[in-house]
């Protein structure tokens, strides 16, 4: 393996290592500001896009292209000075500020003079014997489009019900039931199963009530203070009040849970309000990776906040400024139930269902997406696809055979 030694130059170097909402939207904020002296902005991933994971679901019953939510970075960052750097981040050394990156063209050693980790976190798969052979987790786009596949397939089959079980009934296991009952319709045998004793445990009433109603009218069966025991190529095995039953299942979905990445299980990293480590000032971290760190929840909310404080921070430590404390603004919650189906808690107070909220929370997150030129794109073909749809109805029922009275 070849091993190239990548020295700084002039300029100072800040490596953000993971290119999600925390990383991606720090290098973006980093941009903006008024540098003395610009630095040289190096962004690092082993993927070769940026996700939008909250509207992954959505590809599942094509509602979203790949190009929509899965921009490449080459085309996110043209034009914005930063340099992609597609690796796997192997290791880091802080006191000799140096990154190991490990990719198609060997290994390859990064200095820098400032580090981000942004590496978001990973499915623990571990949890119970069998999950992590026939499981299918749904984190990444891969994992979406193996569950498209796996669905299609299971769709082109002969069989006449489709049995399909999801562990954990927080966010991910909620909104995955919701589309996949609309995707299945009545094919689909749907089983959403948590230890927990309600669905969606981190959120507003309100949401929950609605996500209840809307699960139940779809016919999804809601198994609560029940824990998935095992998993087996076509069966999952439950526990409920201390009895077990093995249950076939044509497809098993794992949201459970989160377990940081290996790269930073041997890291202690004692952080400040500022996002800043406090025994080495130019290691910054943010997102799921911080979370252990800092009293709050894995979310892109969380992640897209603080990557305007990080930013801002790493800017004011070479500026001779003050750093800020992050400070949380929870802006609310958005669920997606199911295609035009949605519960959003703005402000986690204001309470709003149905169509409206389904479209809400779609040109929420437009909002949210990285770049101008990537929101242009995306919202010029929601609305190409608003007006075809529209005509597409049109003409569907001027054609539709005139009914006597
Ligand atoms: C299906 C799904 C739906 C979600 N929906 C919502 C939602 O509606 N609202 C919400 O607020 N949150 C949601 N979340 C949570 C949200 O996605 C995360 O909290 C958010 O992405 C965290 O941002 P991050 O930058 O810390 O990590 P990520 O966005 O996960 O980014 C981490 C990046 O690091 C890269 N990486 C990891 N390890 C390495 C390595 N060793 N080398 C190189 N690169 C590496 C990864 O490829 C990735 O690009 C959802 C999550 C999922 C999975």
């Amino acid at each position: 393996m070849g091993l190239s030694f990548t020295t700084t130059s002039v300029m100072p170097r800040i490596c953000i290592l993971g290119g999600g909402f925390g990383g991606l939207f720090t290098a973006l904020h980093l941009t903006k500001l008024p540098w003395r002296h610009q630095p040289e902005l190096l962004l690092v991933d082993r993927r070769d896009h940026f996700l939008f994971t909250p509207l992954l679901y959505e590809l599942l019953t094509q509602e979203v292209s790949i190009g929509q939510i899965a921009p490449a970075f080459d085309t996110l960052l043209a034009r914005t000075g930063i340099r992609f750097h597609c690796g796997e981040v192997t290791a880091l050394d802080p006191q000799a500020k140096l990154v190991t990156l490990t990719g198609g063209a060997g290994q390859e050693v990064l200095t820098y003079d400032d580090v981000v980790l942004a590496l978001g976190n990973e499915a623990p798969l571990d949890l119970v014997p069998g999950a992590r052979d026939y499981a299918l987790p749904f984190r990444t786009l891969d994992d979406a489009l193996r569950l498209h596949r796996a669905v299609s397939d299971l769709e082109a089959s002969d069989r006449e019900k489709i049995r399909v079980c999801i562990a954990g009934a927080g966010g991910s296991g909620v909104e995955l039931a919701g589309k996949l009952s609309d995707r299945l319709r009545e094919r689909g045998r749907i089983r959403l199963i948590d230890r927990n004793p309600q669905i969606l445990p981190h959120s507003p009433a309100a949401n929950r009530r609605h996500a209840e109603r809307i699960l139940g009218d779809r016919g999804v069966w809601i198994d609560l203070k029940t824990s998935v025991v095992g998993v087996a190529a076509d069966a999952i095995t439950l526990e409920f009040q201390g009895i077990q039953e093995a249950l076939a299942a044509d497809l098993v979905l794992w949201t459970v849970g989160n377990s940081r990445p290996s790269l930073l299980q041997a890291l202690s990293l004692d952080l400040a309000p500022t996002l800043q480590c406090r025994h080495d000032p130019n290691l910054f971290a943010l997102g799921d990776c911080a979370v252990p760190f800092l009293p709050y929840p894995a979310t892109a909310q969380v992640a897209f906040q603080q990557s305007g404080y990080c930013a801002y921070n790493i800017w004011a430590a070479y500026h001779g400024q003050r750093l800020l404390p992050f400070t949380y603004l929870p802006l609310g919650e958005f669920v997606s139930l199911g295609v035009g189906e949605a519960s959003a808690a703005l402000f986690n107070v204001i309470g709003i269902n149905g169509a409206i909220a389904a479209q809400m929370r779609r040109w929420v997150y437009l909002l949210r997406m990285p770049t101008l030129d990537h929101q242009l794109r995306v919202a010029g073909e929601w609305l190409g696809s608003l007006v075809n749809d529209q005509v597409a109805d049109r003409i569907s029922r001027e054609a539709e055979p005139m009914t006597p009275k």
